[in-house]
């Protein structure tokens, strides 16, 4: 990504412009907010890190006015320690997303690869769909036959994996790793009563049933 970085503290921008230039991406520096209106003028960055004190202008009206001008670029603030006002003024502000000084540098290059993956996806929602139901990972609604279901997160989550794992059996262990992030005791029925749970919600009332039980196997969401 091509990245401005505005920050005044020359020692703070040098360190930041070859911290991201080391980790792929082109980077300058604007140590004012004029410099950095005449730089975001051209057109030619991706994203940029700004700073909230500025010695001509405060980051926060600079950050609306970049937003006014060219909504689409993201912008990264950096706010000062403890100061929960600058988090909301930050976000209020148009801000993608805000960092809190000092912060480690690495927590900045993670920011940036969101800022990276968001766009590389285009902001677009990502629909999974079965039959007549659909599940959008980004509003998180689920509909079947156009009607929105409403699940918990448990539920949601459940209803994703197999959605991204269509016509797999999937066993409990397979299931309970990939909902719950932990292996469980074999003699648990945590998946089972889950599995009963979404059924009641997508299932129960449709002719056709997406989830089915494969006997000493686990469980399939077949579309074939
Ligand atoms: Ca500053």
């Amino acid at each position: 990504m091509k990245i401005l970085v505005v920050e005044d503290e020359l020692n703070l921008a040098t360190f930041l412009k070859r911290g991201l230039e080391e980790a792929g991406h082109v980077a300058e520096i604007a140590l004012d907010s004029k410099t950095s209106k005449v730089l975001v003028a051209t057109g030619k960055f991706d994203l940029l890190v700004l700073d909230v004190m500025l010695p001509d202008g405060n980051g926060f009206q600079l950050c609306k006015d970049f937003k006014f001008l060219h909504p689409k670029l993201p912008i990264i603030m950096l706010t000062s320690l403890g100061a929960t006002n600058d988090k909301v003024t930050g976000l209020d502000s148009g801000a993608d997303d805000y960092l809190v000084k000092p912060f480690q540098f690495s927590e900045l290059l993670a920011r940036i690869r969101v800022i990276e993956r968001r766009n590389e996806s285009g902001l677009k929602p990502v629909i999974l769909e079965v039959y007549d139901l659909k599940l959008d990972t980004d509003s998180k609604i689920v509909t079947r036959g156009g009607h929105p279901i409403a699940l918990t997160a448990r539920e949601f989550k459940l209803l994703q994996v197999f959605l991204e794992n269509k016509n797999k059996v999937l066993s409990r262990l397979e299931i309970a790793e990939k909902v719950w992030d932990i292996n469980f005791d074999t003699g648990t029925n945590v998946v089972d009563v889950y599995i009963n749970y979404l059924r009641n919600k997508i299932d129960k009332e449709f002719k056709l049933k997406l989830i089915q039980t494969v006997v000493g196997m686990g469980y399939v969401l077949r579309t074939e």
